[in-house]
């Protein structure tokens, strides 16, 4: 899988993708992500790359010219699956989303700033546009590493464990069981005795009942 995040503040992210689970799988080659710096496409002398919004108002907005440049010249260069806007009036990201875009090969992310980018990047260039939850941050580039982490961690290889991402909450639309390690006693608190009892068939059922217990006290939402 290729993705490439468009961005004003590219530095935003780096660190994202520079450690533990992003790291090793982009240094295995399971996924190349770059990140491109929209000034590198700023226009005229001014190396321009936003300008007031018309009718007034505070806050500046990203410019079409210089976003519809980077975008091109990607597509120019390979085809791209999907190419997501960053927003808050975007589809709510949920698991479901990450497993779908999962499945893809190649992703353009554009992450706003400031108030936003102009409305016709959105209408003639973006063909979803995802937010991560109904408040506003500074700029798209915290959302675009939350949603390539969520997609990462789902790529065949990526975790040591084939199983591992299977078992996370919101898979079958279940909580996650807890988990407990090493020492199975602290100050007289103990690890469920079941887990220690090395049965297979006997934890993997604690488990299930406790991802059912979990999942119907705090997102009984998640059942119906
Ligand atoms: N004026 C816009 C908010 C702009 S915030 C509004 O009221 O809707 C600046 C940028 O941050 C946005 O363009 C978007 O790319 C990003 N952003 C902010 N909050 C976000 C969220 N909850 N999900 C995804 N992206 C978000």
């Amino acid at each position: 899988m290729r993705i490439d995040i468009i961005s004003v503040v590219p530095e935003l992210m780096q660190s994202a993708f520079s450690h533990s689970i992003l790291k090793r799988a982009i240094a295995a080659g399971l996924v190349e992500v770059n990140l491109i710096n929209l000034r590198d496409y700023a226009i005229g002398k001014q190396k321009q790359v936003d300008d007031y919004a018309f009718g007034g108002g505070a806050g500046m907005v990203l410019m079409i010219e210089p976003i519809a440049a980077c975008i091109n010249d990607l597509k120019s260069k390979r085809h791209y699956d999907e190419v997501i806007y960053m927003s808050p009036d975007g589809q709510r990201l949920t698991q479901k989303i990450s497993n779908q875009l999962s499945l893809i090969k190649s992703i353009i992310i554009l992450c706003g700033h400031y108030k936003g980018v102009d409305e016709r990047v959105r209408e003639h260039f973006i063909t979803r546009e995802i937010s991560i939850g109904d408040y506003v941050l500074s700029g798209g580039e915290l959302p675009a590493a939350v949603l390539s982490d969520s997609i990462i961690r789902l790529l065949p290889g990526v975790l040591n464990d084939e199983t591992s991402a299977l078992s996370d909450s919101f898979q079958d639309n279940l909580l996650a069981p807890p988990v407990y390690t090493r020492p199975s006693e602290y100050k007289g608190w103990a690890v469920p005795e079941v887990l220690l009892s090395g049965h297979g068939k006997k934890i993997e059922q604690w488990r299930h009942e406790q991802s059912l217990l979990r999942t119907t006290q705090r997102r009984p939402d998640l059942l119906l």
